[in-house]
């Protein structure tokens, strides 16, 4: 067989894939060839090729009124599966992810290594193994490990270029994967999150994603491709300056998002954790609702800022994002205050992913590398 039609065996297959893979309705193998314009002969045969790989399975039978009942066709979601860390200054926190990213398993360990990235990178290896053991995860089907920081790295993912709230700057990150033995991969923790979000909606060419860690950033999608800037440095919304002269940023400047709108302030200020803060919040603790509210109104600035900048849907993610149905009303209130265009801040959206956006978008990063080369 020569290489052309090799290789448009090769697309028939993933067409026929992929087509599964989106497919809302009941799927045989009729209704395939039709949607495809195939022969039911080529659907045998790309059926035959994708259920001995494991990708695909025969499941159930459609409702017949009569004749043979039709049997259903249905992507394997386990098939292989990716995990994520989402690796912050405290804690370690592990997802695995099937090819649909529905998440199999969760955990988190708290760590107090101060980024010496050998020593890191031995402690994260080993909690890996922990988790994948403890989860009976079957490591044939691993398809890699990504690593989510909240720093700016470079595009083959080996240096991480600044990491404000990590206060790094220039680290080689193969310290921090060598004792890993699968592929590895290391992102922006906001840039993974931001991707899944968009993976997750499907319907939106485009989407602006405000990231509510530790920290605060954040990833612009455009027409489903994450936009990078000229440094890879776009979407760094916690450095928007929202009250020029502010409070002071982990960046060395004053009055930017992320010195009003992160986990890290509320837990600086008053010394409890956001569970603890919230619970004061809602009992009436004027001192809580007074920075809640601060904390909102400059949220509300970026978000609009943004909005001004991108004109597309503005996500609200991260594990803050968490606490924010309740005020969701109030804020697109403050939002549509600074909008010259619209009465309505309804672009303003609640993330699908919440508390665990980033460890899940970093396992995307290796199911999307899947799913292009099936
Ligand atoms: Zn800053």
């Amino acid at each position: 067989m020569d290489v052309n039609s090799n290789e448009r065996r090769r697309q028939t297959r993933s067409n026929v894939y992929h087509y599964l893979y989106g497919a809302q309705e009941f799927c045989t193998r009729q209704s395939l060839a039709q949607a495809l314009d195939l022969s039911l002969p080529t659907i045998y045969q790309n059926l035959t090729d994708l259920v001995d790989a494991g990708l695909v399975r025969y499941a159930g039978q459609s409702q017949s009124t009569g004749g043979r009942k039709a049997s259903g066709l249905a992507i394997v979601p386990d098939a292989r599966v990716a995990v994520g860390i989402a690796l912050t200054e405290d804690r370690l926190r592990f997802s695995a992810a099937d090819l649909r990213l529905n998440e199999i398993a969760y955990h988190k360990v708290s760590h107090t290594s101060n980024f010496e990235m050998e020593e890191l990178g031995a402690l994260v290896a080993r909690e890996l193994e922990q988790f994948l053991d403890a989860y009976h995860i079957d490591r044939s089907r691993l398809l890699g490990v990504c690593i989510a920081m909240a720093g700016v790295t470079d595009p083959e993912g080996g240096h991480l270029l600044y990491a404000p709230t990590m206060h790094l700057r220039n680290v080689e990150l193969s310290g921090l994967t060598r004792s890993i033995p699968y592929p590895t991969y290391v992102e922006n923790d906001a840039t993974c999150s931001g991707y899944a979000e968009w993976f997750m909606r499907g319907d939106q060419e485009n989407l602006a994603y405000l990231s509510l860690e530790n920290g605060v950033g954040g990833a612009f999608i455009s027409n489903g491709v994450v936009y990078g800037g000229d440094n890879r440095r776009s979407a760094e919304f916690g450095h928007l300056c929202v009250e020029p002269g502010g409070l002071p940023c982990a960046c060395g400047k004053w009055g930017c998002l992320e010195a009003y709108c992160s986990d890290w302030r509320i837990r600086n200020t008053f010394g409890v954790s956001l569970k603890e803060f919230f619970e004061g919040v809602n009992q009436g603790n004027p001192e809580y609702a007074a920075l809640w509210k601060d904390f909102l109104f400059h949220l509300a600035i970026g978000a609009s800022n943004i909005r001004m900048a991108l004109d597309c849907t503005v996500v609200l993610g991260g594990f803050m994002s968490q606490y924010l149905d309740p005020y969701l009303p109030m804020l697109r209130e403050y939002a549509a205050a600074n909008d010259p265009f619209e009465r309505r801040a309804d672009y303003l959206q609640l993330g699908v992913l919440r508390s665990h956006a980033v460890p899940l978008g970093a396992a995307l990063h290796f199911i999307r590398d899947f799913l292009d080369t099936v």
